[in-house]
C-alpha cells in the first residue's frame, strides 16, 4: 500500500479539514492515480474495482479546482455529475456535501420523481455544483433551467451504463449544452473504452488519458445453488439466510414483479425487508434504502435499479435470485459487498435457464463458481445432461429458445432492434467474452421513461 498521506494531494485546507472529519488518511490507488491528472488538467477515462473509492477520485480533485480558482461565467454551474440512478445521485450528493461541509458551496440534486417546479427553482439559485440523473436533467436542459455554458467538470459515473442506449441519449443532449473548454471525467469498475470511442468522442473533448488500476481481486466468495424452480428458489433462499449469519444481504431478481413476490415472501417469514425497484415511489425508494443503510432492515430485495455505485456499510451478502444478465452487470451487483476492503459473499441460484448464463459468466470473468448446496433442500437439477465443449448445455437450449421466441415474440424483436442499432457500446466482442456478452439488464425499473419503452419481463 502507498504511504502517501491525502494532504500530499490535496492542498485546500477545507477540503483536508473535511478529509481529516471523514477519517480518510491515505489515499486508495485510484485515488493516487487520478487526482493529480484532474488536477492536470486532464479528461479521464477511469477503471478501478467496485469499493475502491472512486467517488473521491473524483469528487476531491474537482472541488479542490473549484475551490481554488474563481470563475468567469459566475451564472453557470461548476461541476456536473451524472448517475444512472436516483439513488446513486443522493448518495454522491451526500459525500459531496460532506467535503464541502466546511464551505459555502452549494450542491443541487435533480432526479425523476420529483417535484420539477421545485427543482427549476433550485438551478434558478445557480448551484455550483449539480448531481443528477439524466432523463430529469435533459428535460431541465429543454426548459433552459440549467447553465452549464462555464462548466468546469462534466463527470460520468457508472460511465459504461450511462453511454448504453437509453441513457445515452440524454447524456449526450446534456452535454452539448455543456461549456466546450470543460473537462470530462468517466469513472466506472467496468470500462471498456474499446468498441464505445465513438460514444466516449462525443462526451469527452480534446485529449483522453486512460487509467485502468490494477488492484488485487475484491475478497467476495462466489458461490452458486443449484435450483429447480422459482419455488425451489424461494425454500433455498429463507434456508440460506436461516444458517448463514450476515449483517446485510442484497437480493437481486431480474423483475420487478419477483422483487414484489420475495418481498412478501421474506415479509412472511418475518425478515424486515426494504425493497427497490421501480414500482414503488420516489418516496417509499428512498425510505426504504434509508432503513437498509440505517440498519433497520437487514434484507434488500432490488432489481438491477441497486446493482451500480451503492455503497452502505456492512452488506456482507449478495443473492443473485436470478442470474445477472451480464458478466459486467454480475460485477457491479455482487460489488455491493466487499468494499474497501472488506470481506463478501456472493450465492447465485441457478436453475436450468440460468445454465448458459452462468456459464459465460464464469469464463468472462475466468473463475469458475464453488458448488454448495443446503442439505434438506436438494433439488432435482444437477446441471446440464450433456456439456458442449464450451460449458453450454449441449442439445435442450435450441428447442426452449424457440419456444420462448414464438412466446415472447414482440419482446424478442424489440430487443433485437436495439441491439442492432447499439452495436458496440458494450465490450468489443472477442472470444473471452462472448459468451457473456447477453441482452443488457431489460428491467432497471428506475422510472425513466426511456425503460418505459423496455420489454418488462
Ligand atoms: P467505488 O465508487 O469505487 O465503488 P466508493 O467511492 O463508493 O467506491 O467508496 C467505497 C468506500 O470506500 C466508501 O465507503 C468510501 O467512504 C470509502 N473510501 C473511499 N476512499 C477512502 C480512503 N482513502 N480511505 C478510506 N476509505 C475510503
Ligand atoms: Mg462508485
Amino acid at each position: 500500500m502507498t504511504s502517501t498521506h491525502f494532504h500530499e494531494l490535496i492542498a485546500d485546507p477545507q477540503l483536508r479539514k473535511a478529509i481529516d472529519a471523514h477519517g480518510y488518511e491515505q489515499p486508495t490507488p485510484v485515488q493516487l492515480q487520478a487526482i493529480p491528472q484532474v488536477l492536470a488538467g486532464k479528461n479521464l477515462l477511469v477503471s478501478s474495482k467496485t469499493g475502491s473509492g472512486k467517488t473521491a477520485a473524483f469528487l476531491l480533485p474537482a472541488l479542490q479546482k473549484i475551490l481554488t480558482t474563481p470563475t468567469t461565467t459566475p451564472e453557470s454551474s461548476r461541476i456536473l455529475i451524472l448517475t444512472p440512478t436516483r439513488e446513486l445521485a443522493r448518495q454522491i450528493l451526500k459525500n459531496a456535501q460532506q467535503l464541502l461541509k466546511f464551505t459555502h458551496i452549494k450542491v443541487g440534486m435533480v432526479c425523476g420523481g420529483e417535484e420539477f417546479k421545485y427543482q427549476k427553482a433550485m438551478l434558478r439559485k445557480n448551484p455550483e455544483i449539480v448531481v443528477g440523473t439524466p432523463g430529469r436533467l435533459a428535460e431541465h436542459v429543454t426548459h433552459k433551467s440549467t447553465d452549464f455554458t462555464g462548466l468546469d467538470f462534466l463527470i460520468l459515473d457508472e460511465a459504461d451504463r450511462m453511454l448504453e442506449m437509453g441513457l445515452s441519449e440524454d447524456v449526450m443532449a446534456i452535454a452539448k449544452t455543456c461549456s466546450t473548454d470543460r473537462q470530462t471525467l468517466l469513472f466506472s469498475a467496468t470500462l471498456e473504452p474499446e468498441g464505445i470511442r465513438h460514444l466516449i468522442k462525443q462526451v469527452v473533448l480534446g485529449d483522453t488519458e486512460e487509467i485502468t488500476v490494477k488492484e488485487v481481486a475484491n475478497s467476495i466468495e462466489q458461490q452458486m445453488i443449484l435450483a429447480d424452480d422459482v419455488k425451489h428458489k424461494e425454500k433455498l433462499l429463507i434456508a440460506l439466510l436461516e444458517k448463514s449469519p450476515f449483517e446485510k444481504v442484497v437480493i437481486f431478481t431480474n423483475t420487478k414483479a419477483k422483487a414484489v413476490q420475495l418481498d412478501n415472501v421474506l415479509r412472511y417469514n418475518k425478515y424486515k425487508v426494504s425493497a427497490l425497484h421501480g414500482d414503488i415511489t420516489q418516496d417509499q425508494r428512498r425510505i426504504s434504502l434509508d432503513f437498509f443503510r440505517q440498519g433497520k432492515t437487514q434484507v434488500l430485495v432490488a432489481t438491477d435499479v441497486a446493482a451500480r455505485g451503492l455503497d452502505i456499510p456492512g452488506v456482507d451478502l449478495v443473492v443473485n435470485f436470478d442470474m445477472a444478465q451480464s458478466g459486467d452487470d454480475y460485477l457491479h451487483r455482487i460489488g455491493r459487498t466487499g468494499r474497501a476492503d472488506a470481506e463478501g459473499r456472493a450465492v447465485s441460484f441457478v436453475a436450468a435457464n440460468d445454465w448458459n448464463l452462468t456459464n459465460g459468466i464464469e469464463r468472462y470473468l475466468n473463475l469458475k463458481f464453488e458448488i454448495i448446496s443446503i442439505p434438506g433442500l436438494v433439488g432435482h437439477y444437477k446441471g446440464p445432461d450433456k456439456l458442449k465443449s464450451s460449458g453450454k448445455a449441449a442439445g435442450t437450449k435450441k428447442k426452449t429458445d424457440d419456444k420462448k421466441k414464438s412466446a415472447d415474440k414482440d419482446v424478442k424483436v424489440k430487443v433485437r432492434t436495439k441491439d442492432k442499432k447499439n452495436v458496440g457500446k458494450r465490450r468489443a466482442p472477442s472470444s473471452k467474452t462472448e459468451s457473456a456478452k447477453v441482452e443488457p439488464a431489460n428491467d432497471l425499473g428506475d422510472g425513466f421513461s426511456v425503460f418505459k419503452r423496455k420489454p418488462q419481463v
